[in-house]
């Protein structure tokens, strides 16, 4: 098939507005899939489909850009039936934008690892064992068959806690592998006649003179939008907010700035008022299936007996299906009882919760008030305490001891 027409063009990306006590800003970018309007919040759609909801059901949710992960595609179905299928969006019905990672962070996190060396990493696949290679430019072509309209480059996302040398030593590798990442993008022809981008990744662990580095080598680069990986992987949540303040005024104003892997709500108005326009989180979606459901006043947590005979909506403000018909006492009736239909509810009115956050502080930000807008909203929402580093430490020890292997196998080998 002939795409000759289309080629690798620059994103057309605008600033709208900007709020004058913070970095906060509204901005719009352009795909063939649509425009999306920033701050703006991604849900996750791993396996080609946001958790028990439907492309109809997401749209009712102001869901305007979904991710989809390129590890867990690229295994399962594999391109073979997704290319045959006229790419992600023609086989999940999704006609929205959509952006794919780059596969690394799961060959690191969920695969079990092979050899990492300069070219390329080796490993297993963690469904059933069968070997497989990615590399820089592995991951452009798989992105490429996927049809994402938004790509990343391929990366290596430290762990934490990562010392200085191992930091530097990855980040001048990171770079490399990011200039092979555009190299490669540059001379492929997007797959469906639609447009794709790509961002660079900034990485650099906690060391904001890396982190420095980093904004410095890929902005030369010239990729269609920077993101900021690395962080909220375990580190304290001051030290990812204090490396914000320092990273986020070095990223180039005219292109869009995300943050991947948050966050909780808090985080996220935290990140916009640092100029994040971008937020990626599974919690909206796997949350909801542990029976954990968001609001402006907090968390709702429905196991909890208090809710057996509450007959109130999970949020009176909230106007998603969910909570226009069901109540607390009901949607713990079905929790409590495994019910599918009470994951999809819950799973609606989080993403819905969601994306009304994010829309509100965007109104905000349009109409001046953003900082007004923040404090009221931290006045009714309770700050959780910091769960993620229990929920990381596991993945990151096991992740370490691959590192250091292959470090000591390389050292070995020299
Ligand atoms: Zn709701």
């Amino acid at each position: 098939m002939q795409n000759s027409i289309k080629t690798h063009g620059r994103m057309k990306f605008a600033v709208l507005a900007k709020d004058s006590g913070s970095l906060a800003r509204v901005c719009r970018f352009e795909t063939d899939h649509g425009t999306v309007e920033t701050p703006i919040f991604m849900p996750v759609g791993t396996h080609g489909v946001v958790k028990t909801l439907t492309p109809a059901e997401l749209d009712d949710c102001q869901v305007q850009i979904i991710l989809g992960n390129t590890y867990h595609l690229y295994l399962r179905p594999g391109l073979e039936i997704i290319e045959k299928g006229g790419g992600l969006h023609r086989f999940s019905s999704w006609n929205k934008p959509m952006l794919t990672d780059s596969g690394g962070f799961q060959v690191f996190s969920l695969a079990h690892l092979g050899k990492m060396t300069e070219d390329d990493i080796t490993f297993r696949s963690h469904i059933d064992g069968s070997q497989h290679t990615l590399s820089p430019e592995i991951s452009m072509e798989i992105q490429n068959s996927l049809g994402s309209d938004i790509m990343m480059a391929f990366d290596e996302c430290t762990p934490y806690p990562c010392d200085y040398e191992y930091a530097a030593k990855s980040l001048e590798r990171t770079h490399r592998w990011e200039l092979r990442s555009k190299e490669h993008f540059d001379k492929l022809k997007p797959h469906y006649g639609h447009q794709q981008f790509l961002f660079g990744i900034v990485q650099g662990s906690i060391y904001s003179d890396l982190r420095a580095k980093s904004v410095e080598v890929l902005t030369n680069l010239e990729f269609d939008g920077y993101a900021i990986g690395g962080l909220a992987v375990g580190e304290p949540k001051a030290k990812m907010f204090e490396l914000l303040s320092t990273i986020s005024p070095l990223l180039p104003e005219n292109k869009p700035h995300y943050l991947m892997g948050v966050g909780k709500p808090e985080d996220i108005i935290q990140g916009i008022e640092q100029g994040i326009d971008m937020f990626d989180c599974v919690l909206p979606t796997r949350n909801a299936r542990n029976g954990t459901l968001y609001t402006w006043n907090g968390r709702i947590v429905l196991k909890q007996a208090q809710y057996r005979m509450d007959f109130a909506p999970p949020d009176e403000s909230c106007n998603c299906y969910t909570c226009r018909n069901f109540s607390k006492a009901y949607l713990r009736h079905l929790y409590m009882n495994g019910e599918m239909t009470g994951l999809r509810l819950n799973t609606l009115h989080n993403i819905h919760f969601f994306l009304e956050v994010i829309s509100k502080a965007r109104e905000a930000i349009k109409a001046g008030g953003f900082s007004q807008w923040e404090k009221e909203f931290f006045k009714y929402y309770p700050v959780e305490d910091d769960h993620w580093e229990i929920n990381t430490v596991h993945r990151e020890e096991r992740r370490r001891k691959h590192l250091n292997e292959n470090d000591q196998s390389r050292q070995g080998g020299n």
